[in-house]
């Protein structure tokens, strides 16, 4: 005989290049339990079957505890056509996605209704759903990762566009004759304000100067320079690294500036790793907003830079689920 049963839950995954995250989440948004393990646990090219077994390990406890798993939800590092179901064929981050019908898999596998999305279109449903914009019609999630994603809600949809690449605002051009991007663009937001783009610019300006502070404070290793350190080295007065600081916040200001005159959200969040740095140049990053934003529509938006938070993405998994099943807290009120 069973225990009586409890609350229903959905099982929500967040698929990251490093970790997989896997959490049974309440409607409300708490976390009952959770299970993180390296995307590559089962080797290179694998992370499906480590995402099925992680699944698989949360629904049994879930289950064990005398809760039914009434849905999944999974947000991943690429875009997702929603029309067909499949991830796009670019996930650079986990190339084994690319083209895959996931959600059909899973609904396969564990007999519940699944949905797939890109992971900042769930990180936007999260801050929508659960987080700092609750009871906003519109918002923009802009996340500086590794890479450089956003999502995108306006009027209470969430706007993926015709095949899935809408909110990719990390790889619109900032400075049209700008260095050329790896998605093959060139100026990109991402070359200036992502993870990557901040740590290759770092690089760049060292080669050939052994004495710059940057390569000191990483003990001498060019590839140990990340973004972190170039935002700290800056701090301390290093005036290349303090170039390219200002070159992110200036880079991001013109984004949140081409985001409110297109769009005009009630709010943007500015999130993700790196946002940890950028949250203390809040002001320099509203200033440079300033310079290219018009000020009635700036004066509108509701700009708020948050660090990012992993486990915000496995909850937004499940905001997902609430978005697509008309479950959202707001909408049974
Ligand atoms: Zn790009």
């Amino acid at each position: 005989m069973t225990a009586k049963t409890e609350a229903p839950l959905i099982l929500a995954v967040d698929v990251g290049g490093t970790t997989l995250a896997a959490g049974a989440v309440t409607p409300a948004g708490d976390v009952l339990l959770e299970e993180r393990v390296p995307t590559a646990r089962d080797g290179r090219g694998q992370a499906v079957e480590s995402i099925l077994w992680m699944m698989g390990k949360v629904r049994d406890a879930a289950e064990r505890l005398g809760h039914p798993i009434t849905a999944v939800g999974v947000g991943v590092p690429g875009p997702v056509d929603t029309v067909t179901g499949r991830i796009g064929e670019h996930v650079p981050h986990v190339p084994e996605l690319s083209g895959r019908p996931l959600a059909r898999q899973l609904t396969e596998r564990f007999g519940v209704p699944a949905y797939v999305d890109n992971d900042v279109n769930a990180l936007a449903l999260a801050e929508w759903t659960f987080g700092t914009a609750r009871g906003a019609r519109s918002l923009v999630v802009l996340a500086a990762g590794t890479g450089f994603g956003a999502g995108i809600i306006l009027d209470g949809r969430l706007v993926r566009g015709a095949s899935g690449f809408g909110g990719e605002f990390g790889h619109t051009p900032v400075k049209f004759d700008g260095p050329r991007c790896w998605c093959g663009g060139r100026g990109c937001l991402a070359v200036y304000a992502s993870g990557r783009g901040i740590a290759e610019a770092a690089q760049a300006r060292v080669a050939g100067h052994p004495d710059a502070a940057l390569l000191r404070a990483a003990d001498g290793d060019p590839l140990a320079i990340r973004a972190p350190l170039v935002f700290r080295v800056a701090a301390e007065g290093d005036p290349t690294a303090a170039m390219i600081v200002d070159e992110a916040c200036q880079a991001l200001g013109a984004m949140i500036g081409t985001v409110v005159n297109g769009l005009n959200p009630e709010v943007v969040v500015v999130t993700g790793g790196v946002a940890t740095s950028l949250a203390p140049l809040e002001t320099r990053i509203l200033k440079a907003a300033g310079e290219y934003a018009f000020p009635r529509a700036l004066a509108t938006t509701r700009v708020t830079i948050v660090p990012g938070d992993k486990r915000l993405t496995m909850r937004g998994a499940a905001a997902l689920v609430l978005y697509e099943t008309g479950g959202r807290p707001e909408e049974s009120r």
